[in-house]
């Protein structure tokens, strides 16, 4: 198979889509065009890859440029009052028309796209959504949400069944907003079309967290997120969405539905769970309020290594199930090892919190490791005062904050400003 071009980030950029920075999304596959691999990356990559696959073919296979692509003119004029929400651009049309999975690269790299969307709107508020709905459920078109398109389903294809005019894809993208912060609470009022990144860029100044990192983060958003029941993988405990949702804001072709924003219901079946994980089959979510976390302050990793895989997944079972709720435990298979510079087949766990660990926590993980089978455990710190990208911390410590933990551990602990 050809597997010379690929659109992994050399690096993950920190604030893609956020305040300040722009960057060019890939078109046909993941990243942006800046982060690209450069020559000498890709011949390590293909290095790599080539000892994992004896004897496959990796010839460099470069994207097929969209103004060769022959796509199908666009069937649809847009209203006047929309028509300036609305693109007909080739590479617009082309991007929209696959999510992000394996097979959508390969057919994107093939060339192969028989079905586009006919306009790619993005509405700049809740009112242009409306506006879009109504036309397109008078004029029969298909309108297909799409958030940062890293459906790996087939979730924002164009793959029209009944007899429709066309289709739209609706990119929410510019509804990018935090819209109002409850610090009493710990909630947010915010807009689905905001990119993982820009989310947490806009929570930050509040010293809060949504806490919410699906490995698509950086090009995912919140209302993929509700939409598809997403997992936040680098979390463990509260790794699910729905579990952070207090409401919904949705527009539907017949009106718009707002639940009431409550800590908790016991009132029969939740609205909220009609439009979780509906692929916006049910309408498009445009805002969401999410209980949020305290941003954490203080950090601390250990990874642990295993002779067999067996014995690392009995070890990770037991730390989940140890009560010990680590903020993500990982266990890493050696392929996925191989990946990862730092990284070495085995469970990676840490612990993070607003106050800095203290004692028992590191010894009763390693201690459960230990006892399921681990050939050796090191705890690679990061220097005091660092943060995750290695610079010193530089708030002090708020009133009232106790210098201990609820969740301890032993040993010298990084402060973290996230
Ligand atoms: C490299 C990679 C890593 C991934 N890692 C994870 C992971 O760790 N956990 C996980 O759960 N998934 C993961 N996924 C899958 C994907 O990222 C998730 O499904 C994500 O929630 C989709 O969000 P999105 O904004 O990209 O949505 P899109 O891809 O744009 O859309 C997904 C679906 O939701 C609908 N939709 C989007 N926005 C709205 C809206 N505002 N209102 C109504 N419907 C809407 C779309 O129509 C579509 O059906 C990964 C995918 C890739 C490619």
């Amino acid at each position: 198979m050809p597997f010379g071009h690929l659109a992994y980030p050399r690096r993950i950029p920190r604030r893609v889509g956020g305040l300040g920075m722009s960057r060019t999304r890939s078109w046909w596959g993941w990243g942006t065009v800046e982060d690209a691999l450069d020559e000498l990356e890709r011949a390590d990559l293909l290095a790599r890859v080539a000892a994992m696959m004896p004897g496959a073919v990796l010839a460099a296979h470069e994207p097929p440029d969209v103004a060769t692509l022959d796509l199908p003119p666009a069937r649809l004029v847009p209203p006047a009052p929309l028509a300036a929400l609305c693109s007909t651009e080739p590479v617009d049309r082309a991007a929209h028309s696959r999510g992000k999975a394996f097979r959508d690269v390969v057919r994107n790299l093939s060339g192969d796209l028989p079905e586009v969307p006919d306009l790619v709107v993005r509405p700049v508020e809740e009112r242009d959504v409306v506006d879009v709905l109504d036309w397109c459920s008078r004029e029969a078109v298909a309108v297909v949400a799409y958030g940062g398109g890293s459906s790996v389903v087939g979730g924002v294809e164009p793959r029209l069944d009944g007899d429709y005019a066309g289709s739209v894809s609706l990119d929410l993208g510019r509804l990018d907003r935090v819209l109002e912060v409850d610090r009493t609470s710990r909630a947010a009022r915010i807009q689905a079309g905001v990119l993982g990144p820009r989310l947490e860029d806009q929570l930050r100044p509040h010293g809060l967290s949504l806490r919410f990192f699906p490995q698509s983060f950086e090009f995912s958003s919140l209302g993929g997120w509700l939409a598809t029941h997403a997992g936040g993988h680098f979390a463990t405990l509260q790794t699910h969405i729905d579990d952070l949702v207090e409401s919904l804001r949705v527009v539907t072709p017949v009106g718009t539905s707002q639940s009431r924003r409550l800590p908790a219901s016991g009132a029969g079946p939740s609205p909220d769970q009609l439009f979780l994980g509906s692929e916006g089959i049910l309408g498009v979510i445009t805002e969401a309020w999410m209980r949020l976390q305290e941003r954490p302050r203080w950090r601390r990793g250990a990874s642990v290594h295993f002779a067999d895989y067996a014995a690392a997944v009995d070890a990770t079972r037991a730390v989940a199930q140890s009560g010990l709720h680590p903020a993500n435990c990982r266990l890493l298979d050696p392929v996925e090892a191989s990946w990862r510079p730092a990284s070495r087949p085995g469970a990676a766990c840490s612990c993070s919190g607003s106050s800095p660990p203290t004692t028992r926590w590191t010894p009763r993980w390693t201690a459960r490791s230990s006892s399921a089978g681990n050939t050796a455990a090191r705890w690679p710190n990061r220097p005091a005062g660092a943060t995750r990208t290695g610079r010193r911390a530089t708030a002090p410590p708020r009133p009232g904050v106790r210098r201990s933990c609820a969740c301890p551990t032993s040993g010298t602990c990084s402060p973290s400003t996230g």
